[in-house]
């Protein structure tokens, strides 16, 4: 006799055998599944609108600059692989497409940020004093676990701007505010000619990852698929 190895066309699966498949076909692919490590981490720049925000990322992500103003630059994001040790990360940078006017920035894009990036200019005072709006405005919407320990970095771009002579805001009073937050760390940069702009996005990057693993401790190590109807809360809204 030949052992069969698969079932012949006539075989005929009841629902209990399709439905135990099923639950096989979980356990292989949970089985299976990569190790849960994230890899994504998710930055959100806010500011007032001319501030720099747009040519920070595209200095960091493409090493470019523009003086043409453009209020929005069509994509919701722009991403850069970054390495930390012997690991590699994707670095999403969420940029507010020219809409910081209206205020209407969805809950997509504060869900789920893993670091908050504050950018004022050192040329205008206003943008300096809706630092406090902005990280209000953060912490309502994307509402953090921690909100006392959400890393947040402040930028103050526009250095070079008149080799500095018009500049209102002094780097002790932004200093200052960053230490009344709870020790923000704080960069001055110049999107224009690139000064800073790495340090800045290697410190955001490093803060994102810390939040974004300590986050992870907080993901459920098993899913639970109980046929029950009943509202489960899964720690995520998808
Ligand atoms: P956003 O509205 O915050 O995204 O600001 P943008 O990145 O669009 O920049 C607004 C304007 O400021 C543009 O004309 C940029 O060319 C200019 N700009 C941005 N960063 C700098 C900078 O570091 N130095 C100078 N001189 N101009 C800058
Ligand atoms: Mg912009």
């Amino acid at each position: 006799k030949t052992p069969t190895t698969s079932p012949s066309s006539s075989t005929k699966f009841t629902t209990r055998d399709r439905r135990y498949f099923f639950i096989l076909s979980l356990s292989f692919r949970s089985d299976s599944m990569p190790s849960r490590r994230r890899t994504l981490l998710k930055v959100i720049i806010l500011g007032d609108s001319g501030v720099g925000k747009t040519s920070l990322m595209n200095q960091y992500v493409n090493k470019k600059f523009s003086n043409q103003y453009k209020a929005t630059i069509g994509a919701d994001f722009l991403t850069k692989e970054v390495q930390f040790e012997d690991r590699l990360f994707t670095l999403q940078i969420w940029d507010t497409a020219g809409q910081e006017r209206f205020q209407s920035l969805g809950v997509a894009f504060y869900r789920g940020a893993d670091c908050c990036v504050l950018v004022y200019d050192v040329n205008s005072m206003k943008s300096f004093e809706n630092l406090n709006n902005w990280r209000e405005e953060f912490l309502i919407q994307a509402s953090p676990s921690d909100p006392e320990n959400f890393p947040f970095v402040l930028i103050g771009n526009k250095v070079d701007v008149d080799d500095g002579n018009s500049r209102v805001v002094s780097a002790k009073k932004a200093k200052a505010w960053c230490a009344s937050k709870g020790n923000i760390p704080y960069f001055e940069t110049s999107a224009k000619v690139g000064a800073n702009v790495e340090e800045a996005f290697q410190c955001i990057a490093k803060d994102a990852l810390k939040s974004g693993e300590e986050e992870e401790l907080y993901l459920p190590d098993t899913i639970d698929v109980g046929t029950s109807n009943q509202q489960r809360s899964t720690g995520c809204e998808c």
